[in-house]
């Protein structure tokens, strides 16, 4: 079986992150793809108003299901049950070893892709899976995820494979935060979890909850 990777904090999940994975499964022919939230990102600070780990997993959970390949697209919780940062390479090693016989992919955008070499234990990531990479803006540059790609290549003896996406969306949560925040909506970017962020009032949306009742 070939298995999907994908990690990020989802906070929230949005259209970016759906259309990757809706591509990359295809391009890559995945059997399996494994959404899987982090506690405590090594890379970023999550920032004050981050809605409670149990949260972000049920909006991942939604986006889950939002991708309507049911049985193939799974949310896996082993981050949220550790303590400490969310290491990479531990998540990895233990997807090695609850699935010996199988061919992981470790997927990610092009803003990790290239410094992967700046993570904790590259190398236990690398040895077990192989490394699926895309641009998430326009500007990504090719040539760039070629150099890196050489460069794991030939360091760690990765596998790595570019997936060309036939859709960039052009959206970060940071840039999705601000605008719920902001009360400038935000539905189409985010729309298997926008219903769930107003109902539970995340990213400062309760206010405007109030006021369209009110209205
Ligand atoms: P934040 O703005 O809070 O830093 P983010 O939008 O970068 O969040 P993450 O959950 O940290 O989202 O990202 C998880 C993974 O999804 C990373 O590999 C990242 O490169 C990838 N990713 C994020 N946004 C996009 C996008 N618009 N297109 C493709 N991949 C994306």
């Amino acid at each position: 079986m070939k298995i999907g990777i994908y990690g990020g904090t989802f906070n929230p999940p949005h259209l970016g992150h759906m259309a990757a994975a809706r591509f990359a499964m295809d391009a890559l022919g995945l059997d399996k793809l494994l959404f899987v939230p982090a506690a405590l990102p090594p890379h970023k600070t999550l920032p004050e108003g981050t809605p409670p780990a149990a949260e972000r997993l049920a909006m991942t959970e939604l986006m889950a299901d939002n991708l309507l390949r049911p049985g193939q697209v799974e949310v896996d919780d082993l981050e949220l049950h550790r303590t400490g940062k969310s290491y990479s390479s531990d998540t990895i090693r233990a997807l090695h070893e609850r699935y010996p016989e199988d061919e992981l992919w470790f997927l990610m955008g092009t803003d990790m892709f290239l410094t992967l070499q700046n993570w904790h234990e590259p190398e236990v990531i690398l040895r077990y899976a192989g490394v699926a990479a895309f641009a998430r803006t326009q500007s990504d540059c090719g040539e760039m995820l070629e150099i890196q790609s050489k460069y794991l290549h030939d360091t760690y003896g990765a596998r790595v494979c570019t997936v060309q996406l036939p859709e960039i969306v052009e959206v970060s949560s940071t840039e999705l935060r601000g605008m719920l925040a902001r009360g400038e909506g935000g539905t189409y970017l985010c729309p298997a979890v926008y219903g769930y962020i107003l109902m539970h009032g995340l990213y400062g949306t309760h206010a405007d909850l109030t006021r369209l009742t009110d209205e």
